[in-house]
């Protein structure tokens, strides 16, 4: 076992100056590979390296900056199979979800890369021309996470890039290979420190937001993290996107199709094996249908095929890593202990790797943990409910506010019961689709800012208004 990969600091392959660490396949419990750590001093060299290029960079013509975003798009594709191992082997998803999150790496990027960047026209008078103009910020700072590693990347990296900023990246070291070679290819693209990355568990993320030449940070991760960076941030005033945690509630409406939902519902909650932000993640059913609904979709959980996901056939893997398996356990074996009912799955399977089956929560209400705490894993609980206002105020009693769903045939009365959740994303039959021209973010304590989108793309920029006088 080596060290597979280098970090980059201004457009060099570099070793890191620390012990490099394993990196765990969560599908077998055993170390895959090491991956080099940084050392702070070399936090300090990426950020310089970006900040001098900014000096250049930000004044590369729209043109050239797209024109690079596509270019990055076809050497997603043509590292397409490298990538998708490298997230299955770390991340532990099925190879089949894995090539999708590199196409859609590629997609994302291509969308961005053709993104435009206003000129908004405040007054057009005798008296002014006032123009509002957005420029870069300069050093952005992306902190990603172990559950999408590829796909955030690109979603925090490809804005900054496309606004004119510079970048220094920071993956999750659970899962720091993607992110690696991503950045690797990029800089077959972009001039020298245009993107550096990091890696390094402990310290070298908080050295990044605690940096004075870092001008933003995008994180995507833990609330009690983001709330970490936000304290960091106030030092130099820095700009800030923060994804955060989710407890996603959706409510089926009395009189749903069941056949044509309880597939949906099972694939938006348990999408990535439930490790998704913005997943379907409590489920409020009305009495009528309560009890066919859980049947159908434990039906569906025991029809998954668990197991590793390089492996044919398998639609199910590993959760990703032990402590994540350890929060998922120990919600359903408090859950239990209330006098919840276990319809398929509910135990750690035996054996290596972190593999915990897709389960569905019976009987259990607000108030049990399951229901009240992200569970970020591949258990679901279902909520009798019997009156509308009822199930309102259940999903809406949550510190969360990152997504919601409504479910049923009358779409006016599913409309008129999603305008009440209080989440930044209400969907009406459907759950956790992100596209990359609808603005994505977190209410309450689920996040600030959003991603996606020219609202998202602005959010890489500063504005300026040009004011010019006629008088
Ligand atoms: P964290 O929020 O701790 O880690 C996410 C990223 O932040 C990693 O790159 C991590 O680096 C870095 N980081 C950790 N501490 C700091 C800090 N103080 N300042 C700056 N960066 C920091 O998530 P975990 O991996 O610990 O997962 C914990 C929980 O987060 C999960 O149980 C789940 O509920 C939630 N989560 C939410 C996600 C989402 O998409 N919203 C994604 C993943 C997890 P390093 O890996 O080196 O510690």
């Amino acid at each position: 076992m080596q060290t597979v990969s280098t970090l980059y600091i201004n457009g060099q392959a570099v070793a890191g100056d620390r012990d490099a660490f394993p990196v765990i396949n969560p599908a077998t419990g055993d170390a895959f590979a090491h991956c080099p750590a940084a050392s702070p001093e070399q936090v300090d060299d990426a950020v310089a390296a970006a900040g001098a290029a900014f000096k250049t960079f930000q004044y590369t013509p729209n043109a050239e900056l797209k024109a690079m975003l596509h270019r990055i798009a076809d050497l997603i594709d043509a590292h397409a199979d490298e990538l998708a191992q490298l997230v299955t082997l770390e991340q532990g998803k099925p190879l089949a979800l894995a090539q999708m999150e590199v196409g859609a790496a590629a997609g994302w990027t291509r969308y961005t890369a053709d993104l435009e960047i206003p000129v908004k026209v405040i007054e057009d008078s005798e008296t002014r021309l006032a123009e509002l103009h957005y420029k870069p910020l300069g050093v952005v700072g992306s902190i990603t996470p172990w559950n999408w590693p590829l796909m955030i990347a690109v979603w925090h990296i490809m804005p900054a890039l496309r606004t004119g900023n510079t970048v220094v990246s920071k993956p999750s070291s659970f899962t720091p290979f993607s992110t690696l070679k991503l950045v690797e290819l990029i800089n077959e693209v972009v001039p020298a420190g245009v993107i550096n990355i990091v890696t390094g568990e402990g310290g070298i993320g908080r050295a990044m937001t605690q940096h004075a030449d870092i001008r933003k940070i995008v994180f995507t991760g833990s609330t009690p993290t983001g709330q970490d960076i936000m304290r960091n941030a106030a030092d130099n005033l820095k700009r800030l996107t923060l994804e955060l945690g989710g407890n996603d509630a959706g409510i089926v409406l009395p009189g749903a199709d069941l056949d044509r939902i309880a597939p949906a519902l099972f694939q938006t909650a348990f999408i990535n094996m439930g490790q998704t932000c913005a997943a379907l993640k409590r489920l409020y059913v009305h009495e009528s249908q309560y009890e066919d609904l859980c049947q159908r979709l434990a039906k569906i959980a025991t029809e998954q095929v668990v197991g590793n996901g390089l492996e044919v056939d398998v639609t199910f893997g590993p959760v990703q890593n032990k402590a994540q398996l350890a929060i998922v356990a120990e919600l359903v074996s408090d859950a239990k202990q209330q006098g919840a009912r276990v319809l398929s799955g509910g135990d750690v399977q035996s054996g290596n790797g972190y593999f915990y089956p897709p389960t569905i929560v019976a009987d259990v209400s607000n108030g049990v943990r399951l229901v009240d705490e992200e569970q970020f894993g591949p258990a679901l609980p279902v909520v009798r409910y019997s009156d509308i206002d009822e199930a309102v105020a259940m999903a809406n009693d949550n510190v969360n506010g990152l997504g919601a769903s409504v479910w049923g045939e009358d779409v006016e009365q599913a409309r008129s019961v999603a305008v009440r959740l209080e989440s930044g994303t209400a969907w009406i039959n459907n759950h956790s689709e992100v596209l990359p021209h609808c603005p994505f973010g977190g209410s309450k304590m689920s996040g600030i800012g959003v991603e996606f989108g020219e609202e998202g793309l602005l959010e890489y920029t500063q504005s300026q208004l040009l004011n010019i006088s006629r008088g």
